[in-house]
């Protein structure tokens, strides 16, 4: 696959001494005994498992994804921009601006406790992972004042050094609160929400009944799985201590701390981090039914479920879960979105990219539907990065009356965000901004900042600059350019949007999806409106 090398990759930190490498093995034409570079193989002569994984080195300070090349991505669809009539607004030159687009949305609609959202994008489980922690407040700040959902990922109060356990039960985690209170602090109480996302792990340590019981939490998701592995959530632990007391909390951790040699190696300085891994559940039909109204009976007012890019049969069979259960929102996470920490060639080699995946939950809520079944409000997630592919995904999901993808589903591109408005005021504070930068943009925040004006009481509410970077990112980029992309289309209201509103660039995205390729598309319209 282009772009792709077996035996040299960025994310492993790893690289080629000849640049005419074997495309097969990715391996230099000539290996020589005495090569200095280090290539996957040779790194992996001596650090093994370790190259399986991004550079741990990057643990905490980074996101990671796949960078293989699937030949099916957004860029496969063209949008059909249009200039008769337009929907969800009155045709007339003085209502059809852009800015008059609507582009709210509503998830968990069918149940009694929906959600609006300010925009079609909310932003998927964060959890444990460091990165998360470190940049949370800016990110779960940024959700609330943006007025979309923030998901607190798996394994929050497990891994919380400072959480009570009781027999086996989380009574306290100050880290969960932090995370609930932050998301809350400049919360219109209106959009959005915040949830808390439960794996085998939290769902064993007893985290929803806590979460809806002590803190308040409406909204539980229940999570199989995700884009970028299919294996449990994994995390790097830096010191020994860590890692006695999460195995003693009964997470597996690799190596096992517990052994003397395991601790002299580590003390030694042969390896720097533990690995600790989750375990996966094993859902089954009626026991799935019965632990989502066993969650409602405990007081959750909507429950959600995020699945990862799983094999088709289990796309359909989660599909059948979620209508039988009657869950109030349904993500699906495609190959390609983003991690904390998932193993590179998980990331690149194992499960369905994202348009492939919508194709196929997009057939399963049409046989449901042809049945009179309850199909839920779906999110897709996988590599979104703007409003070209929010569009294309939400108009490709109307098979008949309104879009089924009520949102999009988020998490690597608003931390970018997050971390470049906190390191650009850092900079700024220490008067090292990029030279380029600062003359086009100014040197302080207040300037550089387009929604500060708009902003600025937040801020000086103590809202952090990153939030704000979220916020400009959602709202000023992406909800402003989705806009402009509906105005084009004559779309004035999100849930006008079709499948009529793109055409399919090649033979294959037509195939994968039912869109009908730019050269057949309308052509017995045409052919009729000559026709006078
Ligand atoms: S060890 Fe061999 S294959 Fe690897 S970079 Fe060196 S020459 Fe190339």
């Amino acid at each position: 696959m282009p772009g792709i090398y077996e035996n040299a990759r960025s994310t492993t930190g790893t690289t080629l001494r000849l640049k005419d490498m074997n495309p097969t093995s990715g391996m230099c034409p000539i290996c020589i005994d005495e090569c200095p570079v280090l290539c996957e193989i040779s790194k992996s002569a001596f650090r093994g498992r370790e190259v399986l994984y991004p550079n741990p080195e990057e643990f905490g300070k980074s996101t990671q994804s796949s960078n293989k090349d699937y030949s099916m991505d957004w860029s496969n669809f063209q949008i059909m921009v249009n200039v008769l009539g337009a929907k969800g607004i009155e045709p007339s030159p003085d209502a059809a601006i852009f800015e008059n687009v609507d582009i709210s949305t509503v998830v968990a609609s069918q149940g009694k406790n929906p959600v609006p959202l300010k925009l079609p994008v909310l932003i998927a489980g964060l959890g444990s992972t460091r990165v998360a922690k470190r940049h949370w407040e800016g990110i779960a700040m940024g959700a609330a004042i943006s007025g979309t959902i923030q998901t607190v990922g798996e394994n929050v109060c497990g891994m919380d050094p400072d959480s009570t356990y009781s027999k086996g039960k989380v009574s306290d985690s100050p880290d969960m609160r932090f995370r609930i209170e932050s998301y809350r602090r400049f919360w219109d109480g209106k959009h959005g929400d915040i949830a808390v996302q439960t794996n085998v792990e939290d769902q064993r340590g007893g985290v929803d009944v806590y979460c809806i019981s002590k803190l308040e939490v409406n909204t539980i998701e229940r999570k199989w799985g995700q884009g970028a592995k299919a294996i449990g959530g994994e995390v790097r632990l830096p010191t020994l201590e860590r890692a006695l007391q999460l195995k003693k909390r009964g997470y597996i951790v690799l190596p096992d701390p517990e052994d003397p040699e395991i601790q002299e190696a580590f003390k030694a300085g042969t390896f720097k981090t533990f690995e600790r891994h989750s375990r996966v559940g094993f859902p089954e039909f009626k026991g799935f039914i019965e632990d989502i109204e066993w969650l409602r009976e405990q007081g959750a007012k909507r429950v959600f479920l995020k699945t990862g890019a799983y094999r088709p049969a289990v796309v359909a069979f989660t599909m059948k879960c979620a209508s039988e259960a009657k869950i109030d929102m349904l993500t699906f996470d495609g190959a390609g979105g983003g991690t904390g920490m998932s193993p590179v060639p998980m990331m690149n080699e194992a499960s369905t990219p994202t348009v492939y995946l919508e194709a196929q939950v997009l057939k399963c809520a049409q046989i449901l539907k042809k049945k009179g079944k309850y199909v839920p409000d779906l999110v897709m997630a996988g590599g979104f990065v703007n409003e070209t592919q929010i569009f294309k995904s939400i108009a490709m999901s109307n098979l008949d009356e309104k879009p089924l993808i009520k949102s999009i589903a988020m998490a690597r591109s608003p931390l970018t965000a997050a971390f470049k408005g906190k390191y650009f005021v850092e900079l700024a504070e220490k008067g090292k901004l990029p030279k380029k930068f600062a003359d086009l943009y100014g040197t302080k925040p207040e300037q550089f900042f387009m929604a500060y004006t708009e902003l600025k009481d937040l801020i000086k509410q103590g809202l952090p600059w990153s939030a704000l970077a979220v916020h400009t990112y959602f709202h000023d980029r992406i909800g402003t350019g989705l806009q402009q992309l509906m105005a084009g289309s004559r779309k004035f209201k999100l849930d006008t949007l079709d499948r009529g509103d793109i055409a399919s660039l090649t033979e294959r995205a037509a195939e994968i999806t039912g869109i009908p390729l730019i050269d057949h598309f309308e052509t017995e319209t045409m052919e009729q409106i000559l026709d006078y």
